[in-house]
């Protein structure tokens, strides 16, 4: 499928299809038969979980257009599930998903972070600014 971000072709190269096919290793706290989540390598919060679909999609962007209502459905099910399970959603989350250049995409299968445990500041940091 072409990419409207940019983002080239969908790579099985990819460092997150490796860890699908379990040819690299990853701290996994969950998977069904639509996702799989794991700890972040480099955490930027107390808690710091990638959740990923099976299906292969570079981005949000070519999930939300090419995937099926059940690879979708099952995906942000799944996203849900873990935060549940993490306990993260008493004192609240953070999911973010960065998409292409803007965002600084750096591995080209779509992930949805989880972070939590802790009070995560502003959005998105705004230099200069201490408020
Ligand atoms: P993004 O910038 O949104 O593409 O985020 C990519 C994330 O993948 C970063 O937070 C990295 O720390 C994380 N990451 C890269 N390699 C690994 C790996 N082998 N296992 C777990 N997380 C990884």
């Amino acid at each position: 499928m072409s990419t409207p971000t940019g983002l080239g072709p969908y790579d099985d190269t990819n460092i997150f299809a490796r860890i699908l096919r379990g040819e690299i290793p990853s701290k996994r706290v969950y998977e069904d038969a639509w996702a799989v989540a794991f700890h972040d390598i480099t955490p930027q919060a107390a808690v710091h979980v990638l959740v990923i679909p099976r299906a292969r999609f570079a981005s949000l962007a070519e999930f939300t257009a090419g995937a099926s209502d059940e690879e979708i459905v099952g995906f942000f099910r799944a996203v849900g599930h873990v935060a549940r399970t993490l306990g993260l959603e008493e004192g609240g989350y953070r999911a973010l998903a960065n998409v292409g250049a803007n965002a600084g995409q750096e591995v080209a299968h779509l992930h949805v972070h989880l972070f939590g445990g802790e009070a995560l500041g502003r959005m998105i940091a705004v230099p200069g600014r201490t408020d």
